[in-house]
């Protein structure tokens, strides 16, 4: 039987849909929430992601604006940047476009944004309010995950949850995330002993590990939920063939741009799982969805409004 696919790109538009209404609705009272994107030199995968992100916040109404800091950047002229908007009460957020150039102390320009603008909820502060289940800003792609699950009527409370991988970015506060959901969390790394036999265990499996096609059906238990972070770009034609081979369409588009974008997690194993997230088109969109959300949630918390309605986080 083949599973059900969870479609990320309806998700990610309905969860904008609903952020433009807030952002409508705020505007009426005067408000325009506010994000400024920090992009330091000129790294073309970040360059890219900006521009979505950027096009993204015009969709929904949003105010958006750019700094871009020379490659040659330091750590005091970042600080210095940080200072300046966590000072404007215009900007409601503010997104450090990672990685940083080398020269540059990363979490020291990390911990200087302020937690109420912190819309990537890397700051310690918001990791410490996500695991005393405080409201606060929560990371976006982990935050998407959930919102999968809850959109897709996928139960959590009392489910064996299994997340692979303990990144701060996805790993630790996706099981954060299900944790204050009432599941019962397992967080596996690249230690762990027989992962297979762990995550077969699993009612929901998380996969974000980067690492091409992985986990593949002998990790997957019957009808259990698989929700695949992983964002791989596949170029080698034997790796492609051990996870495509026989697909038409994927064999198609590979010979055409000599690369193929696959998840943590192998496409059989739609034949063992009872729902599934495609790769693209699962959690990815999500990712800019909840930063539009986090924006708007950041423009209301800090004038006192409270968490939107729409948030399950
Ligand atoms: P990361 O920081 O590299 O963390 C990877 C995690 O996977 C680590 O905890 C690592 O374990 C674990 N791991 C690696 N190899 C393993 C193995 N063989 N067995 C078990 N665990 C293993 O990566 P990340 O930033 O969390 O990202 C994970 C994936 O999600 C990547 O493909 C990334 O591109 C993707 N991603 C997607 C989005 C999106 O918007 N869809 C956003 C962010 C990331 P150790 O801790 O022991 O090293």
């Amino acid at each position: 039987m083949s599973a059900k696919i969870l479609d990320g790109t309806k998700i990610a538009n309905d969860i904008r849909s609903e952020v433009a209404a807030e952002v409508a609705s705020m505007a009426a009272s005067g408000v325009r929430p506010g994000l400024a994107v920090v992009l330091v030199g000129h790294n073309p995968a970040s360059e890219i992601y900006v521009r979505g992100k950027v096009k993204a916040c015009q969709e929904v109404s949003l105010y958006s604006e750019q700094h871009t800091p020379p490659e040659t950047a330091t750590t005091a002229d970042l600080l210095a940047l940080i200072e300046r908007l966590n000072r404007r009460d215009d900007i409601d957020g503010i997104l450090l476009q990672l990685p940083l150039p080398a020269q540059v102390d990363a979490k020291k320009i990390l911990i200087a944004v302020d937690p109420a603008k912190d819309v990537d909820g890397f700051h310690p502060v918001n990791v410490g309010f996500l695991s005393t289940q405080r409201p606060g800003l929560v990371p976006c792609t982990p935050a998407g995950v959930i919102e999968i699950l809850n959109r897709s009527n996928i139960p959590i409370a009392g489910q064996e949850a299994v997340v692979v991988g303990r990144s701060d970015i996805v790993g630790k506060p996706a099981a954060m995330l299900l944790l204050n959901l009432n599941a019962t969390v397992t967080v596996c790394h690249s230690k762990t002993r027989d992962l297979p036999a762990v995550c077969r265990r699993a009612d929901i499996l998380v996969a974000a590990i980067g690492r091409a096609g992985m986990i593949t059906r002998d990790f997957v238990k019957p009808g259990a939920t698989v929700i695949d972070v992983g964002m791989n770009k596949v170029t080698d034609p034997g790796e492609f063939a051990r996870l495509f081979a026989g697909n038409a369409k994927r064999v198609e588009t590979f010979r055409a741009k000599g690369s193929t974008l696959v998840g943590d997690v192998h496409p059989e194993v739609t034949e063992t799982a009872g729902a599934i997230t495609p790769v693209p088109g699962g959690v990815g969109p999500l990712t800019i969805a909840m930063l539009m959300f986090n924006t708007v949630k950041a423009a209301r918390m800090r004038r006192g409004h409270g968490v939107p309605e729409m948030a399950h986080l």
